[in-house]
């Protein structure tokens, strides 16, 4: 279905982007999101770095000189597509520099300022070469923060930027990408904006900072987390920057791709099912169970997908699961990379349970999609989520989360108990060990003795929808508010 107002032309930047790189829910995002919008008919390009793991026969489009500090660097833009689901072309630009982003990773170099610098610049400049005027810039996360900075201090004085807007979007707000000040030379801007009130964090110059002040709207991945952070709890000390522009700020929850993630036709599943035949999703238990040589039971099978960090309040799992290994035979699986405490604690784990855990501290989708749709229970006890897409994910699965009430699991997940019919996992709220045991003990204690709801929360998990429908026309408002805003002249910027 198309919509009846006016196309809108939008570039998405972003450093991750599914399939080319992903470490995280942003690539998911930056994925999806843009081919939702192309199929109700809007212009949406992708601009990535083109790192050195990604390969791709993209076309040659121009090579553009892009200015970082003293020197100059030739930026060469390739371009590919994806498909939406009308089999519609998205074009993705491919940003080649052979200095910076021909690496093996993505990030956590020691020039990751210059690197993004290089991004955001590369993204503005190359718009006159591709041909492509956007009414919308949609920036994702730090490393884009400073293209709404470079726009508002430099770009729109030239009459092909002026009427560009540009929303920010928060997927994290733990990364912010403070560099020292110095690393401001290689923005080749005039002085004024490296201020408390500006571009400023604490004497550092701070990516997160420019996209939270000069970006004409900033939204974040849940409406929680949209209230979250304005607190000093979970504010990251953006708080301040983030109540000054309060008026500004929205929360959209994300959607997953139902076509990417579909237990219907994924081929990476041992049995295919769906919400008609529901009872063929323990076939994909029994496999992975035989696969990693777990005890071929019924006993409850929970998984965990994840960034091993601490974000992702592992410590309470942690803290109860030899506990409920014991008490009531659950099993584990972990998929996750991330700080090396928390592989070396799996590793022991697995080691000393080999029966009953299972993990693998990779990067790998197939393996997350078996884990996805084998497992009874999905665990996210984290200690802060802006969106959270695992037990998005794992609903779609048919598999019932278990998460701390915060953030986007607070906004998607509502708690089981007897009295309440629209339950479709368990949650808590207090951040501690006892909480999360009780939780899980809940969980289990109707998986094992009321088989009868465990099959109706498998079934609302089937039929709920998080598909990114919703998610898009909310986005598309904020699009067409923010091309509002830039045409009245409401000025963002404190001056
Ligand atoms: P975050 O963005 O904080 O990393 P989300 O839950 O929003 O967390 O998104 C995580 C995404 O990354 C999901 O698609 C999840 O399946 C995927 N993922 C995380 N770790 C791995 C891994 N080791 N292998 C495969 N997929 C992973």
């Amino acid at each position: 279905m198309k919509s009846n107002k006016k196309q809108l032309k939008v570039l998405f930047v972003s450093a991750e982007v599914d399939p080319f790189a992903k470490t995280g829910g942003l690539a998911d995002v930056a994925g999806s999101l843009p081919k939702e919008l192309s199929v109700l008919g809007h212009d949406v390009r992708i601009v990535m770095p083109r790192y050195g793991v990604i390969s791709t026969n993209a076309k040659y489009v121009a090579d553009i000189p892009v200015e970082i500090g003293h020197r100059t660097e030739t930026c060469v833009i390739k371009e590919s597509n994806i498909f939406d689901e009308d089999n519609r072309e998205v074009p993705i630009y491919f940003i080649e520099n052979h200095n910076y982003f021909n690496r093996k990773g993505i990030y956590c170099y020691f020039d990751d300022a210059q690197r993004f610098i290089l991004l955001c610049k590369a993204a503005l400049e190359m718009l006159p070469a591709i041909g492509f005027k956007p009414d919308i810039i949609h920036c994702n996360d730090w490393h884009t923060g400073p293209i709404c900075l470079l726009l508002k201090e430099k770009y729109q004085m030239n009459d092909f930027y002026k009427d560009i807007s540009t929303i920010y979007t928060v997927h994290n707000l733990e990364y912010q990408g403070n560099f020292s000040a110095d690393v401001t030379r290689y923005l080749n801007l005039k002085e004024g904006y490296f201020v408390p009130e500006k571009a400023e964090f604490y004497g550092m110059f701070s990516f997160m900072k420019c996209g939270l002040v000069y970006s004409d709207i900033i939204s974040t991945v849940s409406k929680k987390y949209a209230e979250e952070i304005l607190t000093e709890e979970y504010g990251e000390k953006m708080e301040g920057v983030l109540n000054s522009r309060k008026e500004d700020l929205f929360g959209i929850v994300n959607g997953i791709s139902y076509e990417e993630f579909n237990p219907g036709k994924d081929k990476c599943l041992f049995a295919n099912f769906d919400k008609g035949n529901a009872e063929l999703k323990k076939l994909n238990k029994q496999a992975i169970q035989d696969e990693l040589n777990l005890h071929r039971s019924q006993a409850p099978l929970m998984g965990i997908v994840t960034r091993l960090t601490g974000q992702k309040g592992l410590e309470l799992l942690l803290g109860c699961i030899d506990d409920l290994i014991i008490k009531e035979n659950v099993q584990l699986i972990v998929l996750g990379l991330g700080d090396e405490c928390y592989h070396n604690a799996f590793s022991e784990l697995q080691k000393k349970y080999p029966l009953n855990v299972a993990a693998f501290f990779e990067f790998n989708a197939a393996l997350a999609k078996k884990i996805y749709a084998a497992c009874d229970m999905f665990l996210m006890p984290s200690r802060f989520e802006p969106c959270g897409l695992g037990q998005i994910i794992s609903l779609r699965y048919g598999t019932i989360p278990v998460v701390r009430a915060t953030g986007g699991l607070a906004e998607t997940i509502i708690d089981y108990d007897e009295n309440n019919s629209e339950g479709n996992g368990f949650s808590f709220d207090e951040f501690s060990v006892s909480e999360f045991d009780k939780t899980i003990q809940r969980a289990v204690n109707v998986y094992k003795n009321k088989p009868e709801i465990w099959q109706k929360l498998i079934l609302r998990a089937l039929n709920s929808d998080f598909s990114w429908k919703k998610p898009t026309k909310a986005y598309l408002e904020l699009y067409e508010s923010a091309v509002e805003r830039k045409n009245k002249g409401v000025l963002t910027v404190n001056e």
